[in-house]
């Protein structure tokens, strides 16, 4: 998969992709980034990628012909999507993710300043996207983010595939706890059933630990999810345990 950022500060992004689990793709050749710097697609001697807002008012806005352009001739695949990165775009999620990495080009657009000309965003990209209701400088670090969560779907970027169905939201719940090394930390002790040896109980732990989580720190993706009938009854037996120790 090829992603494409356009940006008119590439440098944000010169060190972002140069460690981990997705500099190891890069070189395996499951994916490519190319970071575009937007003056590239000016024609002008000051290489202008902005100027004044029409109406007046403060701020500088981003100006449509580089962006344009620089669409028209990055664009090489016929699935290729187009991003504009904004606070007002379409919630990005995992399952967005999911469903971007079967895509053989994604292209993120970064707005800076006020914003970005609205004709690109009503006559050139696919959507406009957000990484969250808050505003950014500009749309480096949403790239970045969007291009780090998309990857981990790509087959092969991480390493046990196992380890991306159990990560949070793939299956409507978010991971269960984590422990390691030492056993018990100035007092604080991991779960026994973890040195059990016996598997089926861990999977059983770790399923309900994870329904727990999800319960008490995001009710609001467990309400979405269809549970299967064990889902269900362990969720009774967790908000049942809940009631009591509410009343303890
Ligand atoms: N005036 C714009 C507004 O209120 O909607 C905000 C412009 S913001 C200062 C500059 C750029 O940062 C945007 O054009 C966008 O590319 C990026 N940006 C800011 N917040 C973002 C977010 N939550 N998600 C994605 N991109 C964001």
């Amino acid at each position: 998969m090829r992603f494409d950022i356009i940006t008119i500060f590439p440098e944000i992004l010169s060190s972002a992709f140069s460690a981990g689990i997705i500099k190891k793709a890069i070189e395996k050749g499951l994916l490519e980034i190319k970071v575009h710097n937007l003056r590239d697609y000016t024609h002008d001697k000051h290489r202008q990628v902005d100027d004044r807002p029409y109406g007046g008012g403060e701020g500088m806005v981003l100006k449509p012909e580089p962006i344009f352009e620089a669409v028209e001739k990055i664009k090489i695949y016929p699935d290729a999507v187009v991003y504009l990165l904004s606070p007002q775009g379409k919630r990005f999620t995992s399952e967005l993710a999911r469903q971007l990495a079967t895509k053989s080009q994604l292209i993120l657009i970064c707005g800076r300043y006020e914003g970005v000309d609205e004709r690109v965003a009503q006559y050139l990209v696919d959507g406009e996207l957000s990484i969250g209701d808050y505003v950014l400088t500009g749309g480096e670090p949403a790239a970045w983010v969007i291009v780090d969560a998309v990857a981990r779907f790509i087959p092969g970027v991480v390493g046990k595939p196992q380890s991306v169905i159990h990560d949070s939201f793939f299956n409507g719940l978010l991971d269960y706890p984590h422990y390691t090394r030492p056993r018990e930390f100035r007092g604080m002790k991991v779960p026994s059933v973890l040195f059990s040896g016996d598997h089926e109980k861990i999977l059983r732990w770790r399923k309900r630990k994870a329904l727990e989580k999800t319960w008490r720190l995001r009710p609001d993706i467990l309400a979405q999810k269809e549970l299967s009938s064990e889902e269900k009854r362990l969720l009774d037996d967790i908000i049942k345990e809940g009631e009591r120790n509410e009343s303890d």
